[in-house]
């Protein structure tokens, strides 16, 4: 590693000059990582294709109202999110959601529709005990059966196999209609994911120990729900999750972070002392890159140098397009669906996967948005259907319909003061089947490149906590490497 090398930023080298980094992509994973950096004392830039920073955590308005885009909570498994909210000034504004929790939309076996609340004693909508009457009311009395079978069956030989779906272990243990009728609509809602293409120990890490420990698959979940912190299993920031990326890019510029905006990486081409990184309108020399963009991307900007890599380019997944209503309905003011809706898959007359009712959801924006007016979110996008490719008028009259559906309350075109339509592409990376040994073929490919680290969803895992326990960690060795070298 050189010391003090050419950047268009530092100029001329010199022995003084520090370090430079290129961060490629300011998502949540550039801008952490970047973080990391500027603080160990490193030249840091960032390069971001769109317009703006924050990737995934984006705002966007509303009737006057500044929402969140993508992102609208985070995981309080850990303390990641509220470590680094803190760190950024925004540690008073951390919110727990409405407890009242989320119904379920399912086909009824009349051939119509039936809603009921989403029971909660589970993981991922896997029931800890599917003697629950509300779980045998959701799946029927001969389901509720079937899957009682998973206490009394031996596991057998199923968790041997190496290559195993979240779908393939439900519906082994727990029986079809548990998979389709409770864990597919939660997993098709919260990660946009089909179970049977999910990699068992990414979706619910521990599961098999914890199956192996306790014999079954409802044993299990019970006891990691029981060993999970007390309270909510997620939570927010009053305002809005988009606040954080804004405060990482201020205090980036702060430290004096170079922050281009509008400038997508083209080309990284290795140097024997470093990298060049080329944008159409410059040519950055660094001493090291992190790669923190989707994982197609990364794998194609990366392959002339790491050709092992292609092998191992993440299939693009499906678009989600997210449509925000603003509507002034009082009937909604009681909250009828909770929080919202997940809805399975063959609901009659529905094409939303899920729909949040974000005034019920969160009490801040209830306040802000005032009586009677209501933030209704939809999303669209399941493998089987093409409602999220159609046009923004289309979506917003498909959204209208499906909202006073699965809210059993009648919303009209005359109710609607505000709305919008945010299209996500390839933006909730799934960590599909064999996920670990791909993600290990990755890491080994870029393990002798000491001026590199790569980071995002794609190799971390989709959601804030990897994302962002992930760039930090990766991108405070790459300093400490670049810090030794001197
Ligand atoms: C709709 C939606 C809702 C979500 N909800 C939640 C939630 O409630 N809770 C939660 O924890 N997680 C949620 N997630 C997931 C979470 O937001 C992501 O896992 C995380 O933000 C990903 O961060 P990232 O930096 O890896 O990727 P991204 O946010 O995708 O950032 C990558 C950045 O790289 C840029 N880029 C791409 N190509 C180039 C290039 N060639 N040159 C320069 N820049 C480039 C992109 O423009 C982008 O800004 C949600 C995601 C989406 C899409």
């Amino acid at each position: 590693m050189s010391r003090g090398s050419q950047s268009s930023r530092a100029g001329k080298s010199t022995t003084t000059t520090p370090a430079s980094v290129v961060v490629v992509g300011g998502g949540m994973a550039g801008l952490c990582s970047a973080r990391e950096l500027a603080a160990a004392g490193l030249a840091v830039t960032v390069l971001e294709a769109s317009p703006d920073f924050g990737g995934s955590v984006a705002p966007h308005s509303l009737a006057g109202l500044t929402l969140d885009a993508g992102a609208e909570s985070f995981s309080t498994r850990a303390d990641t999110v509220p470590a680094l909210a803190r760190e950024l000034g925004l540690g008073d504004r951390i919110r727990t959601p409405n407890p009242a929790g989320a119904w379920l939309q399912l086909p009824a076996p009349d051939g119509g529709r039936m809603a009921a609340p989403l029971p909660i004693s589970g993981v991922l909508g896997i029931p800890a005990d599917v003697r629950d009457p509300d779980i045998t009311r959701l799946i029927g009395r001969a389901a509720s059966v079937r899957a009682a079978l998973d206490r009394a069956l031996p596991l057998g030989s199923l968790l041997n196999q190496s290559e195993l779906s979240l779908g393939a272990v439900v519906r082994a243990r727990m029986g079809s209609e548990v998979l389709t009728r409770l864990v597919a609509p939660v997993v098709g809602g919260v990660l946009s994911a089909d179970p049977d293409d999910l990699d068992v120990d990414s979706a619910v890490p521990g599961l098999r120990a914890a199956m192996r420990r306790h014999g079954s698959l409802g044993a299990a979940v019970g006891a990691m729900r029981q060993a999970a912190p007390a309270g909510s299993t997620v939570a927010g920031l009053d305002g809005g999750m988009h606040q954080l990326p804004a405060a990482l890019v201020d205090v980036l510029k702060r430290d004096g972070a170079n922050l281009l905006a509008s400038e997508p990486v083209r080309t990284l081409t290795r140097r024997p002392d470093g990298w060049t990184v080329v944008t159409d309108s410059r040519t950055l020399e660094a001493d090291a890159v992190i790669v923190a963009v989707d994982g197609p991307t990364a794998v194609d900007l990366l392959s002339p140098t790491l050709p092992q890599l292609a092998r191992d380019r993440p299939e693009v997944v499906p678009d989600v397009a997210l449509v925000s209503l603003v509507v002034d309905v009082p009937q909604l003011d009681a909250a009828p669906r909770g929080t919202g809706v997940l809805v399975g898959e063959g609901t009659p007359g529905v094409r939303a996967k899920a729909l949040t009712h974000a005034t019920a959801k969160w009490p801040w924006l209830a306040d802000k948005a005032g009586p009677g007016n209501h933030v209704v979110r939809l999303s669209y996008g399941r493998a089987s259907d093409t409602t999220a490719q159609v046009a923004d008028d289309a979506l917003f009259s498909a959204a209208l319909h499906d909202a006073s559906l699965l809210l059993d309350v009648r919303i009209g075109q005359a109710d609607v003061v505000d709305w919008d339509v945010v299209r996500w592409n390839n933006a909730l990376p799934h960590a599909t089947i064999g996920h670990r040994d791909r993600i290990a073929r990755v890491r080994a490919a870029t393990a002798d490149e000491r001026g590199l680290e790569v980071v995002g969803a794609w190799l971390a895992g989709t959601g804030l906590v990897s994302v962002i326990d992930n760039a930090r960690d990766r991108a405070s060795a790459l300093a400490r490497r670049l810090l030794d070298a001197y």
